[in-house]
């Protein structure tokens, strides 16, 4: 499925819309999750830390957490949000995919994490992908594109400028590593060519504008985030 824009303008996804005891959204430009939430300084790596680990300045690009009223998130004009729930154990994940998140495996390392912290299996997990640069717009040179020849083993021209599809790639290291496709929300609007609604790096080149996903268990009486 693909995720839908809510009349306040946050981007939802239908799949994790079913849970009942999680909250998410998708921000944009013109609307942003509820303040509160855990965030990382994201440094394109693959780290995944507990939500309990962070704090000013801790460096990592996904948080996990179990706990409930606790929120974590992700900020990105562009690179791929990816929020992800376990609906077994009650465990939630926001990871931070740009493309070097994406070539170190971050999804998948999330997912390993995911299992070793809290025995969520892959095959039960709800994942979704939000607003970020499609393949319209992510061209990339010869020397980050030949680095995807792993991911898309198909694909002969990875020698000159092309173009990537960021999305895509973490699909499919969400399927091998064991989530069903029914359970992934994907197609999500592209933040470049996608309108003033998004933020874009690459379009507009302005430091410090960030979109905000987040997504955390909820108690019956935790605030709504939309
Ligand atoms: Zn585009």
């Amino acid at each position: 499925m693909s995720i839908v824009r809510s009349p306040r303008g946050y981007y939802i996804s239908p799949l994790l819309s079913r849970l009942p005891w999680l909250e998410h959204s998708f921000g944009t430009a013109i609307a942003a999750p509820s303040p509160g939430y855990r965030l990382l300084h994201q440094v394109h790596s693959a780290k995944v830390l507990e939500a309990r680990q962070c704090g000013p300045g801790v460096e990592g690009d996904a948080l996990i957490t179990q706990d409930c009223g606790v929120f974590v998130g992700v900020k990105t004009a562009d690179c791929v949000p990816l929020l992800i729930a376990d609906p077994v154990h009650r465990a939630v994940a926001a990871v931070h995919a740009g493309w070097r998140g994406t070539l170190a495996g971050i999804a998948a390392i999330t997912i390993a994490r995911l299992a070793e912290t809290y025995g969520s299996q892959p095959e039960d997990l709800t994942v979704a992908i939000g607003p970020s640069i499609g393949v319209c717009c992510f061209e990339v040179g010869p020397e980050v594109a030949i680095e995807f020849g792993g991911i898309f083993p198909e694909r002969g021209d990875l020698l000159e400028k092309t173009r990537l599809d960021l999305r895509e790639a973490n699909l499919r290291q969400l399927l091998k590593a064991g989530v069903p496709g029914s359970q992934i929300d994907t197609d999500p609007p592209c933040t470049c060519c996608g309108g003033a609604e998004f933020y874009s790096w690459r379009r507009d080149r302005i430091q410090g504008q960030r979109m905000f996903a987040a997504i955390g268990v909820i108690s019956p009486s935790a605030p709504r985030m939309r």
